[in-house]
């Protein structure tokens, strides 16, 4: 089984890169014979990342007098991602280390290694992440929210309708040709089930009930599909925004990319943490692509939770 596009070839491949901006990985959209729209895999747009600025830092520094040589903090030459710089400069401020006997940036891997070996997970809570995912699953989404140190945003079914219902096809479904069939048959199914339940509604629902006030037209449209979507199956998609810090996307993406995570949610992870790795190197680095017994690959770190 092979869900994600790039298969197998996920640990070689180049990294994520959109056209401009922030890493993003897409998925592509596909259609039965009768146009019902589908995708196969998770698509994952980072959408805010940090801006990180140190220069006003410079009173601050000035502050603890020449000696200490403070305001060569920002002179470091080698740049670093913005969210490495900032949980970077976080856990210099602790301890004061902002001398020239630093960790400077060439050395920050090092840096950051040490955090995650003693665990300072607490560094990490500063760079946050934003991403959009489409291609999920209504079934996967329900797993993800589960983690309440993410904040979520998702796709209302009570105010959106049949013209943006699109589903998601379960990795298992992909490579065999009935269930492939099947699950074409069953969204096509769907998909005019719901228009004809819709349509039933709008003349037998709240606007047609004699006798009480008539609702407004949001919320009539909210009142029939409310209803209609009883009829929606767990794969239906269910697009959403996520934000998050770096340790807590940490700690999903080691749940989450176990061997024994569901295969829909697990695929999705692994390209979460190939565009998250893209943007952070140092932040999401340490993770190493496996193979699971089901095809779908699985993640490792030693640092599972920190
Ligand atoms: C493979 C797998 C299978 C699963 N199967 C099931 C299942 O069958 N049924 C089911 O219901 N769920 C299931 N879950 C969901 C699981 O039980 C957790 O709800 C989910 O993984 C979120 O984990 P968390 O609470 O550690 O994370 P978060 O909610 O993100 O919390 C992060 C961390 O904050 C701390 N924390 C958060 N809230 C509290 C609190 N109230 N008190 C103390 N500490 C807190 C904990 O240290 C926690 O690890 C499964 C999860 C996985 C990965």
């Amino acid at each position: 089984v092979h869900p994600d596009p790039d298969g197998k070839a996920v640990a070689c491949a180049a990294p994520p890169q959109p056209e401009a901006g922030l890493p993003a990985l897409h998925a592509p959209v596909r259609r039965t014979a009768a146009g019902t729209a589908y995708l196969q895999s998770a698509g994952v747009i980072i959408i805010a990342a940090p801006r990180t600025d140190l220069a006003g830092m410079a009173p601050f520094l000035e502050g603890f007098g020449p000696d200490l040589g403070f305001t060569e903090y920002l002179r470091d030459p080698d740049p670093l991602a913005p969210g490495a710089l900032l949980c970077k400069a976080a856990g210099q401020i602790c301890y004061a280390s902002l001398g020239p006997r630093r960790t400077r940036n060439a050395a920050a891997d090092r840096y950051f290694r040490n955090i995650l070996d003693q665990g300072h997970g607490s560094v990490l809570e500063h760079a946050s992440y934003s991403l959009l995912l489409y291609g999920v699953s209504r079934s996967m989404t329900m797993e993800l929210i589960r983690h309440r140190h993410l904040s979520f945003s998702q796709v209302s079914q009570r105010y959106v309708g049949a013209d943006i219902l699109r589903f998601v096809e379960r990795p298992e479904f992909q490579p065999d040709d009935e269930l492939h069939r099947a699950f074409e048959a069953r969204i096509d199914r769907c998909r005019s089930e719901y228009a004809a339940l819709i349509e039933s509604l709008r003349q037998d629902g709240p606007s047609a009930q004699a006798g009480g006030p008539i609702p407004r037209r949001t919320e009539q449209r909210k009142a029939v599909q409310q209803a209609a979507r009883a009829l929606l199956p767990n794969e239906t998609e269910a697009p959403l925004v996520v934000s998050g810090n770096a340790r807590a996307w940490r700690q999903v993406i080691a749940l989450r990319t176990a061997p024994h995570a569901e295969p829909e949610i697990r695929a999705a992870m692994v390209r979460i943490w190939r565009v998250l790795a893209a943007a952070e190197p140092l932040l999401f680095g340490d993770f190493t692509l496996e193979e699971a017994p089901d095809g779908v690959p699985s993640l490792s770190t030693p640092h599972p939770k920190v």
